[in-house]
């Protein structure tokens, strides 16, 4: 059974003390990680921190980007080696803010995953079509596209340890979610496309988050759909009490 994964990613959001309190009030309160994994992605300038508050806990902290390079001319970049000795085990890669604003490419996030597993820590990459796109009835092409690309030669075994999140941008802080079946069926597109890219074993294995107005009234019923693993949740991941609430649901006796 594959254990469910809860990630809040913070986006730009939180001061240094607000952040402090948000640990100190989950940190001792989070299921056990062989429950479910809880995960927080937060700001560069808050991980160190983060990252001391939550030893010894069930929390495990990740970034919300970095550089795909080790170390050089790249003003205003983290790397991967950073990350790594600052004790992060987690990061969101590609997420849509990031293609969008940023202009990341399927290229990109295809450099920075190699670049996760060169450094041991987990990626959680980020797919999802736009409103125009699953209006032309295109979702299943691009997401199968951005699949194939972000996980282009990776191993098998890496393939297994990689956390797809499945965020149609339409459904981002939006409060628009997207329906627990069309949410599924995605999913279940997903979990096809990495058993014909790589292996059945691989598509078991691999974990597939929805993301995309997640919060606690509406988590129960997206976790228990079939080839949902999780959730990677934005606005719904920054009170302490939210945050509690989803990785309780996402918990397995
Ligand atoms: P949201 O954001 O939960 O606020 O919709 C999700 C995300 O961007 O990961």
């Amino acid at each position: 059974m594959r254990k469910q994964v809860i990630a809040g990613n913070w986006k730009m959001n939180k001061t240094h003390r607000e952040a402090e309190d948000f640990i100190q009030t989950v940190k001792n309160e989070v299921p056990s990680a062989e429950q479910v994994e809880s995960v927080v992605c937060a700001p560069f300038p808050f991980l160190q921190k983060l990252v001391e508050e939550t030893e010894g806990t069930s929390v495990e902290i990740g970034a919300q980007n970095m550089h795909f390079e080790e170390s050089g001319a790249f003003t205003g970049e983290v790397s991967p080696v950073m990350l790594k000795e600052l004790g992060v085990s987690y990061v969101v890669l590609g997420h849509s803010e990031r293609r969008e604003i940023f202009k990341e490419t399927d290229e990109d996030v295809n450099k920075k995953a190699h670049a996760a597993f060169k450094h041991d820590l987990t990626p959680i990459v980020c797919v999802g079509e736009s409103l125009e796109q699953r209006e032309a009835d295109q979702t299943m092409d691009v997401v199968e596209a951005q699949v194939k690309k972000a996980l282009e030669g990776l191993t098998e075994d890496q393939i297994k340890q990689v956390i797809i999140a499945y965020e149609p941008i339409w459904a981002i802080g939006t409060g628009r979610t997207a329906t627990s079946e069309q949410a599924n069926e995605v999913c279940t597109h997903i979990r096809k496309v990495v058993a014909d890219f790589a292996s059945a074993d691989a598509a078991e294995a691999v974990r597939i988050q929805y993301g995309g107005s997640v919060k606690p009234a509406n988590v129960d019923e997206l976790l228990s759909q079939s080839d949902i693993d999780g959730a990677l949740v934005g606005g719904a991941s920054l009170e302490a009490d939210s945050f509690l609430k989803l990785v309780e649901a996402g918990k397995h006796e």
